[in-house]
């Protein structure tokens, strides 16, 4: 039904206020420089965790978890997550999802089901930034689209950028806010970046630029729901 890198059991993270199951789907289209999940990139890559153990799993999970949480990898890319959210929905699970927006067309597919969305925002909608942001390869009217299905959709969703010194600067945190608060995103996070393994130059200092007093403080006026998440 659906590729499947690994399944977390349970967690009070990846759903805000939710405990959730997480099932991180293998494969993605982008490669974004700070990408924490680089194992599940490869569509064709082989992992032990399949449809059937999670189903395995959510039959033992009823009154444990609230939701069901797919994550990724980019959800979006596999062709038949529409069905898979319909059994677990079905099975008493709400779903929520995790995704960057690459493809409209699958998103508006899954609508139907989904309870919340956590939407990743890479960079300012500038088409080269994002583009760099996602390794040379998003294109940015296609995620705009995505987030306009989202916005009129009515469904609860949060945005969230992972601050990579690497690729961004506070001035970009305030264009971005200004670019969402514009559009009636009423909730945003940002993310502190923790260097990845092959990421031997960023400090510590450099991570921590994102979060001071003055952004965090001109967030909270431009978002019903602000996080900085350290
Ligand atoms: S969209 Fe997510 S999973 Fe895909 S490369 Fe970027 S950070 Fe990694």
């Amino acid at each position: 039904m659906i590729k499947i890198g690994d399944i977390e059991k349970f967690s009070i993270v990846d759903w805000p206020n939710k405990i959730a199951a997480v099932v991180f789907m293998q494969g993605c289209p982008w490669r974004c420089p700070f990408c924490y999940n680089q194992s599940l990139q490869n569509i064709n890559t082989e992992s032990n965790a399949s449809w059937e153990n999670l189903l395995h799993l959510l039959e033992h999970r009823q009154g444990i978890v609230d939701g069901v949480v797919f994550s990724g990898g980019e959800p979006l890319l596999q062709k038949n997550l529409p069905p898979a959210m319909e059994t677990v929905k079905n099975m008493g699970f709400e779903i929520g999802m995790h995704t960057g927006g690459y493809n409209p067309e699958a998103l508006k597919k899954v609508l139907p089901y989904l309870s919340w969305v956590g939407f990743d925002i890479k960079a300012p909608f500038e088409a080269e930034r994002y583009k760099t942001a996602t390794g040379g390869i998003a294109d940015i009217e296609r995620v705009k689209e995505s987030l306009s299905l989202l916005l009129n959709s009515g469904i609860n969703f949060e945005c969230r950028t992972t601050c990579d010194p690497r690729i961004l600067s506070p001035k970009d945190i305030y264009e971005i806010a200004d670019t969402l608060s514009t559009l009636g995103v009423k909730e945003y996070h940002i993310q502190k970046y923790r260097p990845i393994e092959s990421d031997k130059t960023t400090t510590d200092s450099d991570c921590e630029q994102f979060f001071n007093v003055e952004i965090e403080a001109y967030l909270k006026k431009k978002f019903e729901i602000f996080d900085a998440r350290k």
